[in-house]
């Protein structure tokens, strides 16, 4: 069984459970999903609220979880604790440090810091490695 919130074109919202989700669209192309208040049968499932995400053009991967989650996430979190004790600090200038440490003009080591969107994709695009830090949940405010 699946839960959907739905909501009617008069905007009323309603819960409505159904076996799945191909039970849902079969039951709303035959018109049998209707709503509770006004009986119409324009309803749709209603969004979710982005509190995930911090704007609404921000979007984030999520997922509904794995068996091994906790294992991954302690390994994940592993991996972030090495990499940042083991690297250098750099800040805002991770683009520029990382593109030197590629063109052999600053000194081969581990570093991390931040980069804007744009700075990601402009290392992708000149062939230089790095990789994203594990962003954990625990980690949000
Ligand atoms: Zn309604």
């Amino acid at each position: 069984m699946i839960q959907y919130s739905l909501v009617c074109e008069n905007e009323h919202k309603f819960d409505a459970w159904f076996r799945n989700a191909s039970a849902y669209d079969e039951q709303k192309v035959k018109g049998i999903v209707t709503c509770p208040i006004c009986t119409s049968g324009d309803v749709h499932k209603a969004l979710m609220a982005p509190a995930l995400s911090r704007a609404k053009s921000d979007k984030v991967v999520v997922s509904t979880g794995h068996p091994q989650q906790a294992e991954l996430r302690t390994a994940m979190k592993a991996l972030r604790d090495k990499v940042t004790s083991e690297a250098d600090y750099v800040g805002d200038k991770f683009a520029s440090e990382a593109r030197k440490i590629h063109d052999n003009e600053s000194e081969a080591r581990g570093i991390y810091g931040e980069a804007t969107q744009d700075e990601v994709s402009g290392l992708v695009e000149d062939g230089i490695d790095f990789m994203p830090l594990p962003n954990l949940p625990e980690d949000h405010n």
